[in-house]
């Protein structure tokens, strides 16, 4: 009884303190231009297809029973991403599934539309739930700007190792936290009637405070997260690989305009452990201070 009271009481404070859903998006200004410009959409692998804007990575995955989105970028990025689908002869309200590699704003600021226009399911690691019904709010960093994004509720929180699989294709996400506290990449393989290609989605995990990880206190087990996830990103056995930003995996240089379909552009994996080394040395240089 008391506790049915309770429960009540908490709603209706939820409801009456406009808390979440009264207050408005306040998707931070002054991000660079790249992020929201145009790009060649393409197909980067077998069924694996690039559908963002020139520097927010989004990925179509397209399967033989729907097709699955990985990050929609900023609220504005979503006309670009439904044009790139459209041009590569895809239907955007095919999308069955919905994922993301990080709950910051500019991997998920079109999430909420995206979801309530095609229907389709978004399926999250399980730690970064609470920062996306709070539109960032939560965010040890970014909640300092309020809601960065529209609240959305996921329909499937996975675990490390988890696998999503639509129709013929299989993913494993990979919890790698840190950067948020459900941060994450995805693997799976896709077969291009050729060859089969092992394709990583990378969430690089990058730094974006300046305090000391110890006056993190809503996050207190980021340095340890971010050391296991270093550990973690280094085993990892891939023969293609991109990442959440077009920049951090070099699109740009190792695909031009029109060029034509070739996986090995992506198969640059030197640059992946050089750039999972470089975040690391900057990681032990920050923990030493
Ligand atoms: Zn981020």
């Amino acid at each position: 009884m008391i506790s049915a009271v309770k429960y009540i009481v908490l709603i209706a404070a939820l409801f009456f303190s406009g808390s979440i859903f009264g207050q408005k998006v306040n998707e931070p200004k002054n991000n660079p231009k790249e992020w929201s410009e145009k790009t060649e959409p393409f197909r980067i692998a077998g069924n694996l297809y690039y559908v963002g804007t020139y520097d927010l990575s989004s990925y179509l995955i397209v399967t033989n029973n729907g097709n699955i989105l990985i990050n929609t970028g900023l609220a504005n990025s979503l006309p670009i991403i439904k044009e790139n689908i459209k041009k590569l002869g895809f239907d955007y309200k095919a999308i069955k599934i919905l994922l993301i590699t990080q709950a910051h704003f500019d991997h998920l600021g079109a999430m909420a539309d995206i979801k309530a226009e095609t229907g389709a399911k978004l399926y999250i690691d399980e730690k970064d739930a609470a920062a996306l019904i709070s539109g960032g709010k939560s965010d040890y960093e970014m909640g300092k700007y309020g809601i960065t994004f529209k609240p959305v509720k996921s329909n499937r929180l996975l675990k490390n190792n988890e696998k999503i699989t639509l129709g013929n294709t299989t993913l494993t996400m990979l919890h790698q936290p840190g950067h948020t506290k459900g941060s994450c990449s995805f693997i799976f393989n896709t077969n291009d009637g050729k060859k089969t290609y092992r394709v990583l989605i990378a969430n690089l995990p990058s730094i974006i405070i300046d305090r000391k990880f110890s006056e993190v206190k809503d996050y207190p087990g980021i340095q340890n997260d971010y050391a296991k996830t270093f550990q973690a990103m280094k085993k990892i056995d891939f023969d293609l690989w991109v990442a959440s930003h077009a920049s951090q995996f070099n699109l740009h240089e190792k695909r031009k305009s029109g060029a034509a379909y070739n996986p090995n552009a992506f198969a640059d994996k030197a640059t992946y452990f050089k750039n999972i080394k470089d975040l690391e040395n900057i990681f032990l240089k920050k923990i030493k201070q």
